[in-house]
């Protein structure tokens, strides 16, 4: 018996508002001294009322709109009734039958080079729930997140093995951050995914019974946790049983999925519309306002790259991966205009070759980058005129990464101006000749392959500043007549 995985998956992505969904209280709770950052209405204290965080709108708008999503103008939201002891009012606002974005998709690559459409749902907007930490044997209440923005994301059952869902979640973390919504760092919770994972049958048309797993915190968890529930299921049913219909979570130290409880239907939420907020009607207008404001989005920048600037897609896909590298680079072939011979290409070879060498290294973020864009071009072009040979730039690049120095002065202070007059180099070729007999009688016998020993020893003689080409050609002079 085959089997094909059918996944859908529900991802909490958290907004980086400056307040929460419906208080002026302060969304930031990483690292906070616990319930500072509450008042009476994200406390849930008696008669307080909410009142609607117009940037959380516009933040899900941006999610919506860059997931091909159509937006309702009419929005209401929803009462989800449920006791937890982080969540003091006894409910949560959310939305249910009237979610604000309806019906989009997502494009992923799939590991076989190929191109798929992950369909999404809906998109809807709810407050987060506050913290339970357990110390000592105790369980403290942290309501500091409670409230903040939550932005939910479901697709339909479009995904088909854990490398997918990998993807997807990938792809969505590259969105959010392109919009500049949210931090997408998973680790911290800004990002958390759910996953209903069932196997059909192939050759059948009935889906088998869905598995909920929750609270997966870490990409690789996603991945894991898939892989893992795929083959759990597989040998349920190999051996006769029956997959029942449970909420798991993920265990990241056993690595095995384990029993969290058994599923209760969405009718046990009692949802009903929220009595302290009117609904929610969207002009046209803002909404198209929202649309023309988005950035250029990762599928856009990375095909224009390929188009314009000539890069292939894997040059394409390192310099469009996030959009602060994206932005720099553009900002370099932006200031080489249409400078003969500096190329988006070669530019492209310096910001994904010394620039990421030298951030690895050097530990700094993009943002401080001190590289001027117009002084990468001036390096490329003194490479281009022979003013300096390729070792020479990466030395100067070096210098100019650390200090923003322009790359000329660099060039005269450290002494690097290549030798590109035969002049120059008779005198060095000559000495070169005279302190190796040997080899140069080789040469002059017709070994063509001990000339490049001389080339690196007029290249050792000059440090490296002689143009080697020259060097070779004066050598050649020299040795022949
Ligand atoms: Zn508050």
């Amino acid at each position: 018996m085959t089997y094909q995985p059918i996944i859908g998956m529900e991802v909490h992505v958290e907004l980086n508002t400056h307040s929460k969904m419906f208080c002026a209280c302060s969304a930031d709770f990483f690292g906070v001294p616990p319930n500072t950052h509450v008042c009476p209405v994200c406390l849930g204290m008696p008669g307080a009322l909410p009142v609607i965080n117009r940037r959380a709108i516009e933040y899900t708008l941006m999610i919506g709109l860059a997931l091909n999503c159509q937006i309702r103008p009419h929005n209401v939201f929803a009462r989800k009734n449920y006791f937890y002891p982080d969540l003091p009012k006894g409910y949560q606002i959310s939305q249910y039958e009237l979610p604000l974005c309806l019906g989009g998709y997502v494009d992923i690559d799939t590991d076989d080079g190929q191109t798929k459409r992950i369909h999404v749902r809906r998109v809807h907007l709810e407050e987060d729930t506050g913290k339970l930490v357990h110390v000592n044997g105790a369980s403290l209440v942290d309501l500091n997140r409670a409230g903040v923005p939550l932005v939910e994301i479901v697709t339909e059952a479009d995904i088909h093995s854990a490398e997918e869902a990998y993807a997807y979640v990938t792809k969505l973390r590259q969105l959010v951050r392109y919009l500049g919504v949210s931090s997408g760092d998973m680790e911290k919770g800004a990002m958390r995914c759910e996953v209903n994972l069932s196997l059909k049958e192939t050759g059948s048309e009935k889906w088998g019974t869905k598995v909920e797993i929750k609270n997966l915190n870490s990409f690789r968890s996603v991945r894991n946790s898939i892989a893992y529930e795929i083959e759990r299921q597989k040998k349920v049913l190999a051996s006769g049983g029956v997959i029942e219909q449970v909420t798991m979570g993920w265990d990241e130290n056993r690595s095995v999925t384990v029993l969290q409880r058994t599923k209760e239907g969405d009718t046990g939420y009692r949802y009903f519309p929220e009595p302290d907020l009117p609904p929610l009607d969207l002009e046209p207008a803002w909404i198209e306002q929202i649309k023309a404001n988005l950035p250029e989005l990762p599928d856009a920048k990375l095909a224009r790259y390929l188009a314009d600037y000539g890069l292939s897609k894997k040059e394409a896909a390192i310099l469009s991966e996030d959009r602060a590298t994206a932005e720099y680079y553009e900002s370099v072939v932006v200031a080489a205009g249409d400078r003969p011979g500096v190329t988006p290409k070669l530019i492209s070879n310096w910001v994904s070759g010394e620039l990421f060498r030298l951030w690895g290294e050097r530990g700094v973020e993009l943002s401080q980058v001190k590289v001027k864009p117009e002084h990468l071009v001036a390096l490329i072009e003194l490479v281009n005129s022979n003013t300096i040979n390729q070792p020479a730039a990466k030395q100067t690049f070096g210098v100019m990464f650390d200090t923003g120095r322009p790359p000329l002065e660099i060039v005269e202070e450290l002494g690097l101006r290549q030798i590109s007059d035969a002049g120059q180099l008779v005198p060095v070729v000559q000495q070169v000749i005279a302190d190796n007999p040997e080899p140069a009688a080789q040469v002059r016998a017709g070994k063509e392959a001990t000339l490049k020993f001389l080339v690196g020893q007029v290249m050792k003689a000059t440090r490296g500043k002689a143009n080697p080409q020259l060097a070779e050609q004066v050598l050649r002079e020299q040795l022949m007549g």
